[in-house]
């Protein structure tokens, strides 16, 4: 069976410890790889490499770190297909999903750090007067962590490398152990583009294990995190003790408010797009779908319509909207979280069952669930469910809708359908949210900052925030 192993100072390297996890596949709940179950002394061995580098590599001219930043770009271009399936295979996504949109991602992350890097400038200050001058100079950090999940794998994984790598940092990184594969072969590619040993050391584990160990290293000076909010808790009270910078990227619930005067045909086909994309599991889904009360019935019997349409099946079949969730845990935990909506009483409009794919029975398939909710309060309103499950509500004026969207502990995104300007400026400025999409969902540029606010995490990632973070400013003061 094959083996996903370390990747270290430019080497592949079994775990240290020889311990092995099972990997499965989603779509059949077989286990078709095996992952390096790495340990603390895994991650000092890809420290002290990363250490060994950086003097080097943060040396390097932003030509050279831009070059092989494109190189790597072009390098995932060149492999989109062999990556694409290996991310469907791994996460249980469809295969679709995985062409149009993670890997084109993972490589156009690398591609806008490489062009960001060269635009990246700080600022001088002239003291009049007084004969002096002061200037920023941002310096790389050293070694750096960079934690990422299952959901868009390689994608959020190169989405924290690139910007890490590219301001003259060493890296430690680890990517989810539910879906290790697209990382190992990333591995492969480092070395084809020549990035020189040891600037990003790539090891495979559990979060307790190889994920806590980076987290509590006492010699690595900042952790980009994107996980689970309680997750991104215990790190934060790992390492603010010893003062790392921390970039968390958390948790999500998102309002998705829906006004009567909305274009009603592109809300409906993105809101099922936003509802239901990678089976849910997007932390930027619209998971909440508040509906003005003069449209609401409309618009319930339209999108259960298009909802009931949407097929559930093999991650590589061309008809599969939605393929398999990621693992058997999580599959469980979703129908816990419907079972659960449905006692404090909710009703169930469409979907909450597991789906027998044929040929592919042992798969973890679950078809879109849409439930109806009154309270706003109960669980299924203010939990993470992550998983292909809405709710809708309705309100009976802006106010009431501003409210329910802003009654939650998360607030990584919103978005808003109307035609109304001036109702557009109230709310964006109003919704307790990192980002507000108006008229659209899961429009990206990489320029724009991207995180959340409440429980939601903290820090900024993209563009120039990303820079940010991952260096360090000196005031620089000369007296002349
Ligand atoms: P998770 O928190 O379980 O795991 C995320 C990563 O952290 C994994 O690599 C895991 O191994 C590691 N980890 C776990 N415990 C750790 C520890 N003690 N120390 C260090 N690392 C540890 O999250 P998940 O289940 O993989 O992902 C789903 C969650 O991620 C959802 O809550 C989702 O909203 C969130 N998410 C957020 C964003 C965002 O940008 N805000 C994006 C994607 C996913």
């Amino acid at each position: 069976m094959q083996k996903l192993n370390n990747y270290i100072n430019g080497r592949n390297c079994d775990p240290l410890d020889g311990n092995w996890l099972d990997n499965y596949n989603p779509s059949n709940g077989q286990v078709y790889s095996l992952v390096a179950d790495s340990n603390a002394a895994d991650v000092e061995n890809a420290y002290q490499a990363a250490k060994k580098a950086y003097p080097e590599w943060s040396n390097s001219t932003l030509e050279h770190r831009s070059q092989i930043l494109m190189c790597l770009a072009n390098l995932i271009e060149k492999n989109l297909d062999r990556l694409a399936a290996a991310e469907a295979t791994d996460n249980g996504k469809p295969l679709s999903l995985a062409k149009t949109v993670d890997i084109p991602r993972a490589s156009a992350n690398f591609r806008f750090f490489a062009h960001a890097i060269t635009q990246f400038s700080s600022e001088s200050h002239e003291s009049a007067g007084l004969d002096t001058i002061n200037f920023t100079l941002r310096q790389p950090l050293g070694v750096v962590g960079c934690i990422s999940p299952w959901n868009l794998p390689l994608y959020l994984f190169t989405w924290k490398i690139a910007p890490a790598i590219a301001a003259g940092n060493c890296v430690v990184a680890k990517p989810s152990e539910v879906t290790p594969m697209t990382a190992y072969l990333l591995s492969e590619l480092l070395t084809e583009a020549g990035l020189p040993n040891g600037v990003l050391n790539i090891i495979q584990g559990t979060g307790p294990s190889a994920g806590q160990a980076i987290v509590q290293h006492p010699k690595i000076k900042a952790i980009s995190f994107t996980g689970g909010t309680k997750t991104g808790e215990h790190i934060a009270r790992t390492a603010a003790p010893m003062f790392k910078k921390l970039s968390l990227e958390l948790g999500g619930k998102n309002p998705n408010l829906i006004f009567a005067d909305c274009d009603y045909d592109a809300m409906l086909t993105t809101t099922v797009r936003s509802s239901f994309a990678n089976q849910g599991q997007i932390c930027l889904c619209g998971s909440r779908i508040y509906v003005e009360d003069s449209l609401y019935e409309k618009f319930k019997v339209d999108f259960l319509e298009k909802v009931s349409k949407l097929t559930v099946g093999d991650p590589f079949s061309n008809d599969t909207n939605l393929g398999a969730l990621v693992s058997r845990p999580h599959l469980e935990k979703v129908q816990s979280f419907i079972d659960r909506a449905v006692e404090d009483g909710a009703s169930l409009l469409f979907g909450g069952k597991k789906v027998t794919v044929p040929g592919l029975e042992k798969g973890y398939y679950l078809q879109p669930t849409v439930m109806e909710v009154t309270d706003n309060s109960c669980s299924i309103q203010q939990e993470e469910v992550f998983g292909p499950v809405v709710t809708l509500m309705k309100f009976s004026s802006e106010g009431e809708a501003l409210e329910l969207a802003n009654q939650s502990k998360y607030g990584l995104s919103a978005t808003i359908w109307t035609s109304d300007l001036n109702r557009t400026m109230r709310l964006s400025k109003q919704l307790e949210a990192g980002i507000v999409w108006v008229n659209t969902w899961l429009n990206r540029d990489l320029r724009t900052p991207f995180g959340g606010v409440k429980n939601s995490g903290m820090g900024r990632e993209g563009g120039l925030e990303a820079l940010r973070f991952f260096t360090e400013p000196k005031n620089i003061c000369i007296k002349y």
